[in-house]
């Protein structure tokens, strides 16, 4: 769990305003996991990064500027509503993306985000001038939102990756 206190005021500030729509993974789709879930809160209490937290009407919503996923599972597994299904293929839809702020792009050394991806999915393109572009292989990145937390510029964003919408 990343929770220092600078890091997450950092990102919480990053991510308001955005919609707060993605649920935790394994998730059902969204109408039936709205009429299915509780929502009694099990799945973020049994969370043990502390990635959970609530939307509006208290149903579960990831929280990637509190910390991120480590895929554990528990959450699916503590719901007795049937509303998390843990034989799908990926557990969510979200990739992660860097911007044009990014620190090396802009010169300045930075490979935080490639040091802390444990699924290895970030190389960086070495530019002229001294930058160097982070580079996301789509395939390989399971959405964990670590290197989004672990960022010091706030120059990552989790986006669905089927609409590129930006996800809370
Ligand atoms: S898989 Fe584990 S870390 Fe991720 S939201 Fe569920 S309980 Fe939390
Ligand atoms: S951690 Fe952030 S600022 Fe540093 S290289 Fe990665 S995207 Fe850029
Ligand atoms: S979201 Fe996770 S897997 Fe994807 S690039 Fe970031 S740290 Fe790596």
């Amino acid at each position: 769990m990343r929770n220092t206190v600078s890091r997450a005021d950092i990102i919480r500030g990053r991510f308001s305003g955005i919609p707060d729509s993605i649920r935790p993974p394994y998730a059902i789709a969204e109408e039936d996991f709205r009429a299915r879930c509780e929502p009694c809160g099990d799945c973020r209490k049994a969370c043990e990064t502390g990635v959970i937290g609530q939307d509006g009407e208290g149903f579960p919503i990831l929280l990637f500027g509190q910390a991120e996923c480590s895929f554990c599972g528990r959450c699916a597994e503590v719901c007795t509503t049937g509303a998390f299904r843990k034989s799908h293929a990926r557990p969510w839809v979200a990739t992660a993306h860097v911007k044009s702020n990014c620190l090396s792009f802009n010169a300045i050394t930075c490979r935080s985000c490639e040091e802390n991806c444990e699924a290895g999915a970030i190389r960086f393109r070495l530019m002229t001038q001294g930058r160097a572009l982070p580079l996301i292989d789509a395939a390989a990145c399971t959405g964990c939102g670590n290197c989004a937390v672990i960022c010091p510029n706030q120059s990552i964003e989790m986006k669905n990756r089927e609409t590129e919408e930006v996800f809370a």
